[in-house]
């Protein structure tokens, strides 16, 4: 942020010291005070014309990387830089004028410019006064404008520290403020996310529920429409599901759903979907499988179940399921209706054919 500031303050100090040597060059001088002094102001705004250019080639430079030394060293160069220049300039003129205004002009431009912490600003501009209390001495003699410029010192170098420590005290709570403001954002993410989730998930197994499952198989019916591929709805219903509650509980039943839940997560692909379709039922959709792999990967699952040895407080239940299996047709014209009717249809039959089956229907 300072090294942005410099950069504008240099391309405003490099053409006002120029000007200020064009001013001062036509001067012709009477006094030694003066010659040296003429000279002296001349070599001075030179030198500030030469160093405020490479500091602000070096704060354009090192302006996005501020954690480098060199961004550092610009920073520390330019506040010196400021001060020696405002402190020496002053020094000066005392050879031919009592004002202290450049040096009261640097301490401002520094107080606002350079973010100081309060205990850096203290030690630099007590050095600054110190700098300029010592300096007035080399070309002031008078003892009371010595006193009276000292005093006005006293005053600059103060009214930089209370600038530097306001510009402190302002970014500071800016910078508080940001991080709020972040955080509070990424806990509405989270929250965000949260409720996302519990309106997408069932809240027993976790699976997908019916809302987004059926979002789901809209999304793949239309990449079915773009590409030349198939996918299969499959709809599984758990066998004589109520003689297990009615026999162990509803807490015992709700077990089994929850670990035929996971089940069928392990066994399918990353890129099948698992979805709760209300009770004891479940929706599985098998994306980009061939037509005639279907049926083996629903005996597959079929299969699984029933080898399944579900222990639950010590006791071992076994279960079966019937699976009703199709594939999703993008040309009918209501496809989505027409893939759970046919699956449903299917389940129906394997029920009907004596349950622990799968049947598939319309396979093409
Ligand atoms: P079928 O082979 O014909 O499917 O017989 P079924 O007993 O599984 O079918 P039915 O539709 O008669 O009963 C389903 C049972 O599933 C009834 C209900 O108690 C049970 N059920 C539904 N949802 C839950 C649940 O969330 N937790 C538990 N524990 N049981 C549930
Ligand atoms: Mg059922
Ligand atoms: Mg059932």
């Amino acid at each position: 942020m300072t090294l942005q500031r410099l950069v504008f303050l240099a391309a405003i100090a490099v053409p006002v010291s120029m000007l200020h040597i064009l001013f001062f060059f036509g001067f012709e001088a009477t006094t030694t005070d003066e010659q040296l002094w003429h000279q002296g102001i001349i070599a001075a705004h030179f030198t500030q014309a030469v160093l405020f250019s490479l500091i602000g080639l070096a704060a354009r430079r090192y302006q996005s990387q501020p954690h480098l030394w060199q961004a550092n060293a610009t920073f520390w160069s330019a506040l010196l830089l400021v001060i020696i220049s405002g402190a020496s300039i002053t020094i000066l003129d005392q050879l031919v004028t009592t004002a202290v205004t450049p040096f009261l002009v640097a301490c401002t431009i520094a107080g606002v410019i350079f973010l100081l912490s309060p205990r850096q600003a203290l030690s630099v501009y007590s050095g600054a006064f110190a700098l300029f209390f010592l300096g007035l001495e080399l070309t002031q003699s008078d003892p009371a404008i010595l006193l009276s410029n000292r005093v006005n010192g006293l005053t600059a170098t103060g009214i930089a520290a209370g600038l530097s420590l306001m510009l402190w005290h302002h970014t500071v709570t800016r910078k508080d403020q940001e991080q709020k403001i972040a955080e509070q954002q990424q806990a509405l993410q989270a929250s965000n996310q949260m409720l996302e989730e519990l309106a997408s998930r069932d809240d027993l197994t976790g699976l997908l529920n019916r809302r987004l499952f059926d979002l789901m198989v809209q999304q793949e019916l239309a990449a079915l429409a773009r590409d030349n591929k198939t996918s299969a709805l499959l709809m599984l219903d758990i066998d004589h599901f109520k003689s297990i509650n009615d026999s162990y509980g509803h807490l015992c039943g709700d077990q089994i759903l929850r670990e035929l839940s996971a089940l069928l997560q392990q066994m399918l692909r990353a890129s099948d979907l698992c979805g709760r379709w209300g009770g004891e039922e479940f929706v599985i959709l098998l994306r980009d499988t061939q037509a005639n792999k279907v049926p083996s990967i629903a005996e597959n699952i079929r299969q699984s179940i029933e080898d399944r040895i579900f222990v639950l407080d010590g006791r071992s239940h076994r279960i079966t399921v019937s699976i009703g299996c199709t594939l999703l047709d993008p040309n009918d014209p209501e496809p989505m209706l027409s893939a759970y009717q046919h699956a449903d249809l299917a389940l129906y039959q394997a029920k009907s054919q004596g349950r622990n089956r799968v049947v598939m229907r319309k396979t093409t």
